[in-house]
């Protein structure tokens, strides 16, 4: 589970400032939800090795009904939502009657929160700060998020303790992996079936995502009323999803369903039925998304953002065109090409029409959900990682650089789910980038592997 950090304050104090500095390593992708979250914007973050979700909330104007009002009601909810919220002052204001009103609800919430005084470049931090401790948030956390002064810092201070509260387990996991990623390292040998056994033994943790009305409850009542499995009833706030374990030709899953099929009456279940982070905690506990759309809607913004999610957290994906029932010949055709202009960055993933609604389709999402999986944790020998990128190297050879050819040495393979391949070489670091995709694509073909993105890591020397 990734942290989530809100962070809030009056407009202009520099929300939106922090919130690019914080995402801006990984191409500032932010799902906009207009309509659904009142304007919060949500970026997957990695920052100084720090990896988080970071929603920015636009600003709370904090007049005295302001705070209550319609206008404020996304910053309440990314409150809630939030492990951590920064609550961002203006150090060059001054501390205000809207700052006192946002601490006070604050205090009131018991939520781990900071004072944070931005702008502090250019003047004098430690006087111009010093009245923010009387909004009684205890350390007022100076920083420049223009020029990223004290960013890092707040970041350690904050989320370390958060970090070891959420994942407890990650270093003996981490070890894990490296344990798991010594079976590459002899060239050619035979992979230690023991530990292909025990990752080949877990469920399959299938995360079904869309937007609202997209056709999720109904899609996961399909597939679970096609398999009688059992629903347990398992508690959650609204930022978790449910997780169903279910058996398919012998294959086990996890479905995460992140639409509730049991969809409870209470109406705040229905106003929350829809979380974005909800959706982006599922992405990344999941080893494959399934990612439904709405053939009548076609592909919306918001569709790619959470694409775009699902790949930056490398995961393995499917797409599901729902809906596909009751449409003409014309309009399926129309909705096709739409789809091959718009998702060609995602080559790799199947795409299948399917109706949720009256089970067409909905058996073969398994078989690319199979397919995925299986070539996203897919052990695969030095000794044929070279064999391929020596074929690459002969059918096409790299480019000349100031004069000197660019020539590939060695490949081993860095990792799986995504599958990581590391390749040495002399000159690696100038290849261009339409060497690197032709690499890439002949690794796919190669190796047949679809569904998963596929990394490639380029390292100088032998
Ligand atoms: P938001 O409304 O809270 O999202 O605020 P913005 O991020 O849009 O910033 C408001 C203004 O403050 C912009 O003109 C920013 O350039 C400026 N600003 C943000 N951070 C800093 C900073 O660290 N130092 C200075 N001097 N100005 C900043
Ligand atoms: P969710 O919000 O993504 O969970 O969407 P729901 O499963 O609640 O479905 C939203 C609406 O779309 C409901 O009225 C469904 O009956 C309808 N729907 C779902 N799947 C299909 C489908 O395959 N075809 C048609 N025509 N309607 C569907």
């Amino acid at each position: 589970m990734l942290p989530v950090i809100a962070l809030v304050g009056r407009p202009n104090v520099g929300k939106s400032t922090l919130f690019n500095r914080l995402t801006r390593t990984r191409d500032a992708l932010v799902a906009d939800f207009p309509g659904l979250t009142r304007d919060r914007k949500y970026g997957q973050a990695k920052y100084e090795g720090y990896e988080f979700i970071v929603v920015d909330t636009g600003g709370i104007d904090g007049s005295e009904e302001g705070i209550e009002s319609e206008m404020a009601q996304q910053s309440l909810l990314a409150i809630e939502e939030a492990d951590v919220v920064l609550f961002l002052v203006d150090a060059r204001a001054g501390l205000t009657s809207a700052d006192q009103a946002i601490a006070e609800h604050l205090r009131k919430q018991q939520k781990k929160s900071f004072v944070v005084a931005n702008k502090i470049d250019g003047i004098d931090a430690d006087i111009a700060t010093a009245e923010f401790y009387q909004l009684a948030l205890g350390e007022v956390h100076q920083i420049a998020a223009a020029h990223g002064r004290g960013v890092t810092q707040l970041l350690e201070y904050t989320l370390t303790p958060i970090l070891a509260e959420m994942n407890p387990q990650q270093e003996a996991l981490d070890e894990d992996d490296e344990a798991l990623l010594d079976i590459y390292d002899d060239e050619g040998k035979e992979l230690d079936e023991e530990v292909v056994q025990d990752f080949s033994d877990k469920p399959i943790k299938l995360a079904i995502v869309g937007r609202p009305n997209v056709g999720k409850s109904t899609l996961t009542n399909r597939i679970l009323g096609e398999e009688r499995v059992i629903v347990y009833d398992m508690p959650g706030t609204t930022r978790d999803s449910i997780y169903i374990p279910m058996t398919r030709n012998e294959r086990e899953y996890i479905l995460i369903d992140t639409a509730g099929v049991r969809k409870r009456k209470k109406v705040s279940d229905v106003v929350e039925k829809f979380s974005v982070i909800k959706t982006l905690q599922a992405i990344e506990d999941a080893n494959v998304v399934l990612i439904v759309v709405d053939a009548r809607e076609g592909i919306s913004d918001q569709d790619l953002s959470l694409i775009g999610f699902a790949l930056n957290a490398g995961r393995s994906i499917v797409m599901a065109v729902n809906k596909w029932d009751g449409l003409d010949e014309y309009v399926k055709e129309r909705i096709k090409s739409e789809l091959d202009r718009r998702l060609g960055f995602i080559d790799f993933a199947r795409i299948h029409f399917i109706s949720a609604l009256h089970g067409t389709g909905v058996g073969h999402l398994f078989e690319s959900v199979d397919e995925a999986y299986d070539s996203a944790t897919r052990r695969v020998s030095t000794a044929m990682l070279r064999r391929i990128m020596d074929m690459a190297q002969a059918d096409h050879q790299p480019p000349l650089v100031g004069g000197r050819r660019v020539k590939l040495k060695y490949a081993h393979a860095g990792g799986y789910n995504p599958p990581r391949f590391v390749i040495h070489g002399n000159q690696v670091h100038d290849l261009p980038d339409s060497y690197k995709r032709y690499l890439m694509n002949y690794y796919r073909k190669a190796l047949n592997i679809m569904g998963t993105p596929i990394k490639i890591e380029f390292r100088e020397g032998d």
